[in-house]
This record gives structure tokens, sequence and C-alpha cells, in this order.
């Protein structure tokens, strides 16, 4: 028998899903069928009803065009999203979301994209890219992944980031940050896709949405990460052994 359904929202799959993001979803949703849960996937497009049940959000990266063709529809979901964070429900954004999710993101052509400022950051196209393998260090262990972003992204003072790069260049390639948190909100530029290459993360993830879902603490079933924990190690070991 069912755990439960567990709704599973990812922002944009068609315009913000680049690198293999929607990898993340398609883990996610596999984990929690292979831990006895039942996941309701929702793929939110511009212009459509917010779904009514969100237990967890999903957004990926994308390019600047990306991002200027959902501008509007996330400006008019703003107020659901916030309220959702607010009350915990854990969200993952990728790159280009999560410079959505800051407070503006300038392009490199100097088009202001205005952001919901849910995570107190602000990003400044820029153009050298930062592209490569990271090693960050969070409250989860080493988190690993890949980037691709112009961006430049600045902390606000008191906002917390996601981790500490150990190797790469995370939010600015200057300040050895790399992503936002606050609550259960996390934004990075590791794609990776970080969700299959990062079982202990997707774990906490799944965690913190089980009990909005069904009232229950999350019960893992026994799940073999063999795999993903031999690459992840493999990369951490390239990368800072
Ligand atoms: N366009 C943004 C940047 O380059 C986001 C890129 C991405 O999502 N990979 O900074």
């Amino acid at each position: 028998m069912s755990k439960g359904e567990v709704h599973v929202v990812h922002l944009y799959p068609r315009e913000m899903s680049i690198y293999g993001d929607l990898g993340n979803t398609r883990a996610l949703s596999a984990r929690l069928t292979r831990h006895g849960y039942t996941p309701v996937v929702h793929n939110h497009h511009p212009g459509a009803v917010f779904p009514e049940q969100a237990h967890l959000v999903l957004g990926g990266g994308g390019q600047d065009s990306g991002q200027a063709r959902v501008e509007a529809d996330l400006e008019a979901i703003g107020p659901r999203l916030t309220e959702l964070a607010a009350g915990g429900t854990p969200m993952l954004m990728i790159c280009g979301m999560y410079q959505l999710f800051g407070n503006a993101f300038v392009t490199v052509d100097g088009k202001r994209l205005p952001g919901l400022g849910i995570l107190d950051v602000t990003t400044q196209g820029n153009p050298k890219r930062m592209i490569g393998p990271v090693v960050m260090s969070t409250d989860f262990g080493d988190v690993v992944g890949y980037e691709n972003h112009s961006g430049l992204t600045r902390l606000a003072g008191g906002q917390a980031a996601f981790g500490r790069v150990r190797s790469g260049f995370g939010n600015n390639g200057e300040d050895g940050t790399e992503g936002a948190r606050t609550g259960n909100v996390f934004g990075t530029y590791l794609h990776g896709p970080i969700i299959p290459a990062n079982p202990c993360f997707a774990d906490a993830l799944l965690a913190y949405a089980v009990p909005l879902a069904t009232g229950a603490a999350f019960r893992p079933g026994e799940l073999d990460d063999t795999l993903a924990d031999e690459a992840h190690t493999r990369q951490v070991a390239r990368l800072v052994g």
C-alpha cells in the first residue's frame, strides 16, 4: 500500500530545463516511488493555473531568452510561491530559476528581469561564462554538480549560502559562496543534474515534503544508491582529493 501521495510541481519544463534539469524531477519522482510513496507530477507552463496541491517545487536552468519568456507568469504565481515557501514547502531552483527567485537578474545586454525576492540575492550578467564541475560543502555533506552561467550572483547581508565551493566558481567566483538557502528553499548553480548525483540531498528534500503531503514523518525505504555514491566519490576525489 502507498504511504501517500506527494505532489511535485515542475516550473516551466519547456523553457527552463537545460543541462538535464528535468532529471531532477524524474529522479525525485522515482525515489518517491521506491520509498513507497505515490508521486503526482504537475508540469506548470506559462499561463496555466498553478496546481492546487504542491508539496515540492522544482525549477531548472535556461537561457536568458527562456527566462524572459516565463517572467510574466512567474510574477502572476509569485504570491502563491511566496506563501508556499513561508509555509516550509521545499523548493529547488537551479541556475536561471535560482536567479529569478532572487531580487533581479540583469542580463549581459542590460535587460533587467525582476525576480520574486524569495532569496535575497541579485545577479548581474557578465561576458565571461563560469563553466565546469563543482564540489561544495553543505549541511548535507559534499554536493557535486556542474555549473554553466554568465550571471554573477551576490548574497545580501544575512542571506545564507547553500554551500561553500571547494572546487568551482559558485555564485561569483570570488567570495566562495554557492547558491542560497532560506528555510527549505534552495537556489543553486549546480546542474548535474544535482538530484541523481546527490542522493543524500534528494532525500532531505523528500523529508521536508512528505510531512506536508501526508501529515506524517518521512519513512524512507531501503534504496541502493551504489552507482550514484561511486560517481559522487569519484568527482570529489578528482576535484578536491
Ligand atoms: N542565463 C543565465 C546565465 O547564464 C542562466 C544560465 C543557466 O540557467 N544555465 O547566467
